[in-house]
């Protein structure tokens, strides 16, 4: 879709499946499955959609999915389906890795990050040989000091080769990155979890990374288990929320298996999500 000066593109890295309890946090099952209906191993079809950002002059990616460094084991416990992924859907807007000038990162969690490197010639190096990776420093730190509650979704193979080969450039607060691009930390999920905002000519898309994966995370209490601080969450979420209907924002949705942007609307007090066609 065209804002102001912007393209934007919605990507694939293809598909994945996780704990309907987990992306649900303490919203009871029979609520969840009415909008995510669970496998038998009660796992829900989640999407890995990175975003291209396109100026005359300028190919900008918002997160990457998971690449192509999960093992088999761990492809098999999570039910990725990549048959077609990011490599197909750049190609498909008429792009190679090679196109991307910079990387902008919501959080370094490995359904977002592990497309950052590939292996090349059996050593792990940058996927995106001409671009510099924008991440946050704050993530960085605790993406390299994991805990136990956080350790499964961290693995440095995606992040600490790119500084090693000097194509970081660490983002240490809120604000401008790109002209008319912005990050903004929104905490909550990972302590310094931001989301990626995009203004021209009057309008304003925003890519809320984890704060909501989905369109059915739109309502304030529908927050994720996985996140550290979930009340963190629900105040950024409360907040923004308010300004999305208010500015009628275009959201984009990382993981929604269906809709990769909407417009949050209000009525009557209830909420949902108007689908944009992208
Ligand atoms: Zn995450």
């Amino acid at each position: 879709m065209r804002l102001g000066d912007f393209e934007l593109t919605p990507l694939s890295d293809g598909g994945f499946r996780l704990d309907g309890g987990a992306m649900f946090g303490v919203v009871p099952k029979p609520l969840w499955e009415r909008r995510a209906p669970a496998d038998e191993k009660n796992r829900i079809s989640l999407g890995m959609r990175p975003l291209l950002v396109r100026t005359a002059t300028e190919r900008i990616l918002i997160d990457a999915g998971c690449g192509d460094k999960m093992s088999a084991k761990d492809a098999g416990i999570y039910g990725f389906d990549r048959a077609l992924n990011l490599e197909h859907s750049l190609a498909a807007a008429g792009l190679s890795a090679a196109d991307i000038d910079v990387v902008i990162a919501s959080h370094l969690h490995f359904d977002h990050a592990g497309g950052f490197t590939a292996v090349v010639d059996g050593q792990i190096r940058p996927r995106f040989p001409n671009a510099r990776y924008k991440i946050r420093r704050g993530e960085y730190e605790d993406a390299t000091h994991p805990h136990e509650r956080n350790r499964a979704s961290y693995f440095t193979e995606n992040y600490v080769p790119l500084v090693e080969a000097g194509v970081v450039d660490f983002i240490e607060g809120d604000g401008e990155v790109r002209p008319g691009v912005s990050v903004w930390r929104t905490g909550g999920h990972t302590r310094h979890h931001q989301l990626i905002k995009i203004e021209s000519g009057g309008r304003t898309a925003v890519f809320t990374g984890d704060l909501m994966p989905t369109a059915a995370h739109v309502d304030e209490p529908w927050i994720m288990a996985y996140d550290l601080y979930p009340m963190d969450t629900l105040a950024f979420k409360r907040a923004f929320v308010r300004e999305a209907i208010a500015g009628e924002y275009v959201i984009f949705f990382e993981h929604d298996p269906v809709m990769a942007a909407g417009v949050i609307r209000e009525e009557a007090g209830k909420k949902r999500v108007e689908p944009v066609s992208v």
